[in-house]
């Protein structure tokens, strides 16, 4: 079964489900992108210079045997790489990593805290989109101030902000702020991550969404995963989400989702699952982290 696209806000259409493959080792990489490509169908792979992983990325889509144009790659700019000239070398070393011509979706990683240069960073991607390095470009991690910003000194609107979203953190004053100047939401940490954050401490809110009992019920009527419900919840907003797994089987099992259609009573219950006042949250809040 083909995923669902989305059509950004300059036409490029980008599939609704894809692969995450943040904390993935180069060597896990370069298999679990091949396989997703080749064996479970997948088209659409979540990178950034910073997953220390773009060689294995480029080196899995070549492997897949699909051709590259059949394929939404995106990357990311990481901060410490911010300031006009500074963001045009890395995303040259970055397809050169990745090995192509092109990436289709370039973003600003994370909102640096000092807004001029951000503003003047925003402006290389737009020499990248004319120059043809990217099909599309946009944001991860802007809060709406943030995005006032860019809308007011750059002249391409984002096409995508990739955020944490997750029933636990629906993000739902930022998603509409989004769908209002006609920007695609991403969801990452979909299923609120894994048992442990990467800064070392324990999660919560990954473990408790997978086994809550809300979720399993909702599962058990369908006769899918609490993990596919929760991916299904996504697609039924209109969302975009790139869940991340290393493991062949979780990977087929997060794109079969297309087979069934969670009712207006499931979507509300799963919506009582929000954890109050930004409770719900895996990482740093954007407007505290220093990177
Ligand atoms: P996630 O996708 O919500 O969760 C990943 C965790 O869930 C891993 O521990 C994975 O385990 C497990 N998992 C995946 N499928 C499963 C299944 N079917 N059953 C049980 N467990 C399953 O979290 P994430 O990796 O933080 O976020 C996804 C992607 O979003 C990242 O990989 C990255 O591409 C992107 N991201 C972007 C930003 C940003 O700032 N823009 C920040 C964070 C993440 P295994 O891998 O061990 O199978």
């Amino acid at each position: 079964m083909t995923t669902p696209e989305i059509t950004l806000n300059n036409g490029v259409r980008i599939p609704q489900l894809g692969l995450g493959i943040w904390q993935a080792s180069p060597e896990e990489t370069a298999r679990i992108v091949r396989y997703a490509i080749a064996e479970a169908g997948y088209r659409h792979i979540d990178g950034a210079k910073m997953y220390d992983n773009e060689e294995a990325l480029g080196a899995g889509v070549r492997a897949s045997g699909v051709p590259r144009d059949e394929i939404f790659v995106t990357t990311k700019l990481w901060p410490t790489d911010y300031g006009r000239e500074n963001a045009t070398a890395a995303l040259d070393a970055s397809l050169q990593r990745l090995g192509f011509d092109y990436v289709d979706l370039y973003l600003l990683h994370w909102p640096n805290q000092d807004d001029a240069l951000r503003v003047e960073t925003w402006l290389a991607l737009e020499d990248a989109l004319a120059a043809g390095k990217v099909r599309a470009i946009g944001v991860a991690n802007h809060e709406p101030h943030h995005l006032d910003d860019l809308l007011a000194g750059g002249s391409v609107v984002p096409a995508v902000n990739q955020i944490e979203l997750h029933p636990a953190l629906p993000q739902r004053e930022l998603r509409e702020l989004n769908a209002r100047h006609g920007i695609a939401t991403q969801a990452w940490s979909p299923l609120a991550g894994g048992p442990m954050t990467p800064w070392g401490r324990a999660n919560p809110h990954g473990t408790a969404l997978r086994s809550h009992p809300v979720i399993a019920q909702i599962a058990g009527r369908h006769g899918k995963t609490p993990v596919q419900v929760i991916l299904r919840w996504h697609m039924q907003q209109g969302v975009v989400a790139i869940p991340k797994s290393v493991t062949e089987e979780r990977v087929a099992q997060n794109i079969d989702i297309f087979d069934f259609e969670l009712s207006a009573d499931d979507l509300a219950a799963i919506d009582g699952l929000e954890v109050a006042d930004g409770g719900g949250r895996t990482a740093t809040h954007p407007d505290d982290a220093s990177f």
